[in-house]
This record gives structure tokens, C-alpha cells and sequence, in this order.
């Protein structure tokens, strides 16, 4: 039930969902519409406020200015304010702009007042002391008014002079400019909308390419790239990094590819080579040297084939990240001694001797399991390929925070131009040559891996005849 609620409110499509899921072009237009309105509405609403507070203020002044010509021809001394004008000089009728000007006593009362007022009289308030300047309406329509006291030489208050001018014009400017604002502004939006999500769009049309060709993308069609676009903006650069990483990617797979076609070609090899051997073997009955040397002979592809399913397997892990090295503080030398006690048995069948000089102590920060592969792979090397009686002479070095340890023999050697592709996965110098050495080609791959994994660098010098030396620089701890 509680599930179902869930289900029920993530598939609620309400209008902010809706919004969320909306288009990018859509989403850029919007966005920068809700923003511009923004703007728009303050700049609206600003300038009204301007023209409004300039058109008051012109009024304003108009009324100040009839205030002060009243007051200048008024001479205030008792309360029915005899001292004033008739207020005959500001009767126009016929004028829109015609002043109403009325003199009310302390009550309230209405004591003169101008012809243009006839029956009515302006609103007086008897809370407001000082003059100020204020919208009213009078007989329908909305007037500018002020109210001044009037004050007798004594300097007591002795009623108020009301005084106001029509806005029915001003008042029509204002309306018709605010019309406009509120009019244009949906408009003016609607219209920025459409243009933004057209310009939006047009932006965009790369990454639509993109996605066109992505999703024409497939394991046949890798090769595929996106068309780029003219200008070197961030869509350019986003295309190009997406074909950079299919350029990787297209590696990637066909050396995937490559590694299948090539390993299964290597286990078939010995495999067919077995079967056949044991075929013709058991066609008829033969001498027990005969079984000897050819079960020997199976027992040898058979050792290779076990051999290599290792290191493929060891391959694997490593570069599906499985394994991660246990870096830790190794003391070198008795490190390389175990390793050479191991690889003895085979040296001595060989009659080849390993010596090493160095007898000062280093440190060195690696895995220690991870080293002792690298070692026995590169020694193993310069047993197999170097001739009986010859020497393999192991060297450290520190140069400055590193250790370099250089592993020298006396063999076949590498040609000059082959020494890269022999940390190549199967490569072998020379397959005829190396029949019968039991190499899989694997081995100097798996060194470069598990040398890269714990920041060692592997190198290599090699002279064809002389001798070959690999040199490891190891991080010092
Ligand atoms: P393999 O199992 O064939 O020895 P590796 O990956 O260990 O495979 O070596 C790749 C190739 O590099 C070898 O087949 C061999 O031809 C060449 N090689 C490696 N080490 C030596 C060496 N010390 N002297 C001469 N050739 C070597």
C-alpha cells in the first residue's frame, strides 16, 4: 500500500515535473524569459513612477504658487477673514485648468470660497497641520489639493486655506501610460519567449548531432564521429572530447578483439599439436623411448598451456582493476636474494651464474608480492635467452629519490627496432627462435602492468648478440 503511495506521488505529473522534464531549448527560454520580466516589470514600473512624480510635481508647484499669490493679497486679522480677495481673478470657468480654492474656519466651516466651487466644497481635514500635497476626488473626478493654515500676525492658526487644481489630463496621461506597460508586457514576454526558444534551438543543434550520432553508435560502427561544429566554443569542445573518447574507446575494443583472436590462437596451437601427437602415437605399438619423448614432448605444450592460462587470468585482474597494490616499505636487497634463490635451480641447469654487486641497503615503496613477479618474469627472461656459461649481473642504484636496479645478461638480445613491441601482449622476437623456450609472449606485459600499477618504470637497452639489460626505477621509500 505504502509502495503504491510512492509510485503514486513519482508519478504525479504536476506542472513543476513537467517543467523539470521540458526541453533544454524550452528550459533556456523560459528561464530567460522569468529573468527578463523581472527586469522588465522593474524598468516599467520605475519609469511610471518617474512620469507620475514629474506630473505631480509640475501641479504641485502650480498649486504653491496660487497658495502664495492668495496668501500675498490676504491679510489675515479676524476670523471671517475679511482681509481676502473675492477670489473673483481666479474664476475661470471655461478653463479645464480652473482653481477651486475655499477658506474654512477651525470647524471646518466654509467661509469663502471661489465661483468655481458653486455648490460644492472641498474636503477639509482637520488632522493635517503642516501643507502637503495629496490626490483627491471632488464632484467625480480626482483633483491635486492642498491645505495650508492661516495664521494671523499673533501667530495663531485661524482656519485653513484649501486649495486644488483638476487632474483629469494628468490623470488620462497616467492611465493611458500604464495601459500601455500592462499591455506590452505580456507581449513583449510572449514575443522574447518565442525568439529565445528559436535562438535556443538553433544553439543547441549540435548537441542533437551528438545525440544522432551516439545513438547510431554501435560495436560496428565505432568508427563513427561527430561532425565538428564551426565555432570553437564548448559544443566544439564537447564534440571533440566525445570523439576522443570513442577514438579510445575504438582502441580499446579492437585490442579486446585482438586479445581473444590471439589468445585462442595460442591455446589451439599447443593443443592441436598435443592431440596430434597423441594420435599418431596410438596408431600402432612403439618403442618405450618413443612414448618417453613424445609424452615429454606433451608434457611440455601441456606446462606452456597451463602457463599461459595463468597469466591470461593474471592479466585479467589486473585490468579489470580487481587487484590493487599493497604499496609498503621493502628492503631491496634481500628482497632480489629471495628471488634469486628461487630462479637458482633453473640457472645452475643452464650453467649460467647471477651476481649481484650492490651490498649497501636500499628501500624501496612497492608491493612486495607484486615486485617479486616483476623480478622473477624479467630474470626467468635473461635465464631463458642467454647461452650456458654467460653471466646475468643485477646492479642498484639510488639516483635521487628513486632507486634504479638494472638487471644485465649476456644473451641473444633484442633487434634494436623490436625492444617496444616485446611489452606488447603475445609479442614474440622471433617465434622460430624462441620454439621450445616455453614463452608465451605475455610475460614482459604483465611486468609493464604490474609495474605501471605501483608508479615503477620499466626500461630497456638491448644489443643483439651482446646482451640485454632492463632497468626498474623504484619509487625510494
Ligand atoms: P615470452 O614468454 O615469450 O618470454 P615475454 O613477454 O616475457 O614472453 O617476452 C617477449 C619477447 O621478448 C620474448 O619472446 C623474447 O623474444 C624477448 N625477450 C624478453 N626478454 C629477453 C631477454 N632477456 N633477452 C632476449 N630477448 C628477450
Amino acid at each position: 500500500m505504502k509502495n503504491r503511495k510512492n509510485i503514486s506521488i513519482l508519478n504525479n505529473n504536476t506542472p513543476w515535473k513537467r517543467l523539470l522534464v521540458m526541453s533544454l531549448r524550452n528550459r533556456i527560454a523560459f528561464y530567460y524569459t522569468v529573468a527578463t520580466a523581472f527586469l522588465i516589470a522593474m524598468v516599467f514600473t520605475i519609469t511610471y513612477l518617474i512620469v507620475e512624480s514629474v506630473v505631480y510635481k509640475q501641479f504641485d508647484e502650480k498649486i504653491k504658487t496660487e497658495i502664495s499669490e492668495i496668501l500675498s493679497k490676504a491679510h489675515i486679522t479676524t476670523k471671517d477673514f475679511k482681509g481676502f480677495a473675492s477670489f473673483q481673478e481666479l474664476d475661470n470657468n471655461d478653463s479645464i485648468d480652473t482653481e477651486f480654492v475655499q477658506v474654512v474656519n477651525m470647524i471646518g466651516e466654509v467661509v469663502k470660497k471661489s465661483s468655481t466651487l458653486s455648490w460644492c466644497a472641498l474636503a477639509f481635514n482637520p488632522n493635517q497641520s503642516g501643507s502637503t500635497y495629496f490626490n483627491n476626488s471632488f464632484a467625480g473626478s480626482v483633483v491635486r489639493q492642498a491645505q495650508v493654515p492661516l495664521i494671523n500676525p499673533n501667530g495663531v492658526t485661524e482656519g485653513y486655506l484649501i486649495v486644488a487644481v483638476p487632474l483629469k489630463n494628468a490623470i488620462i496621461v497616467l492611465n493611458d501610460l500604464r495601459n500601455v506597460f500592462l499591455y506590452s508586457f505580456p507581449a513583449i514576454l510572449f514575443t522574447l519567449f518565442v525568439c529565445t526558444r528559436m535562438i535556443a534551438g538553433k544553439s543547441i543543434r549540435p548537441i542533437e548531432r551528438v545525440i544522432a550520432t551516439a545513438e547510431r553508435m554501435t560495436q560496428e560502427n565505432l568508427h563513427q564521429r561527430i561532425a565538428l561544429p564551426f565555432h570553437h566554443d564548448e559544443l566544439y569542445r564537447l564534440s571533440s572530447t566525445i570523439n576522443d573518447l570513442l577514438d579510445r574507446l575504438q582502441e580499446a575494443f579492437h585490442r579486446e578483439k585482438q586479445f581473444t583472436a590471439d589468445a585462442s590462437h595460442e591455446l589451439k596451437t599447443p593443443l592441436s599439436t598435443v592431440k596430434g601427437t597423441l594420435e599418431v602415437l596410438i596408431r600402432k605399438p612403439r618403442e618405450k623411448e618413443h612414448y618417453e619423448s613424445r609424452i615429454q614432448f606433451c608434457l611440455v605444450e601441456l606446462n606452456r598451456m597451463a602457463k599461459l592460462i595463468d597469466q591470461l587470468l593474471m592479466l585479467a585482474r589486473y585490468e579489470s582493476s580487481s587487484m590493487r597494490p599493497n604499496i609498503e616499505r621493502v628492503s631491496l636487497l634481500p628482497h632480489i636474494e629471495e628471488v634469486i634463490d628461487r630462479m637458482k635451480g633453473y640457472a645452475i641447469e643452464k650453467n649460467i651464474s647471477i651476481k649481484m654487486d650492490q651490498k649497501e641497503s636500499v628501500s624501496v615503496a612497492a608491493d612486495p608480492a607484486i615486485l617479486e613477479m616483476i623480478f622473477v618474469n624479467i630474470l626467468s627472461n635473461a635465464i631463458k635467452y642467454s647461452p650456458g656459461g654467460s653471466f646475468i649481473t643485477i646492479a642498484v642504484e639510488r639516483k635521487s629519490n628513486t632507486i634504479v636496479c638494472s638487471i644485465a645478461d649476456q644473451g641473444i638480445g633484442i633487434p634494436e627496432e623490436k625492444i617496444n613491441a616485446v611489452f606488447e601482449r603475445f609479442y614474440r622476437v622471433d617465434t622460430s627462435r624462441n620454439s621450445g623456450t616455453g614463452g608465451t609472449g605475455l610475460g614482459l606485459s604483465i611486468v609493464k602492468k604490474l609495474a605501471d600499477l605501483q608508479k615503477i618504470k620499466v626500461s630497456l637497452t638491448s644489443e643483439k648478440n651482446i646482451g640485454t639489460t632492463f632497468m626498474l626505477t623504484i619509487p625510494s621509500a
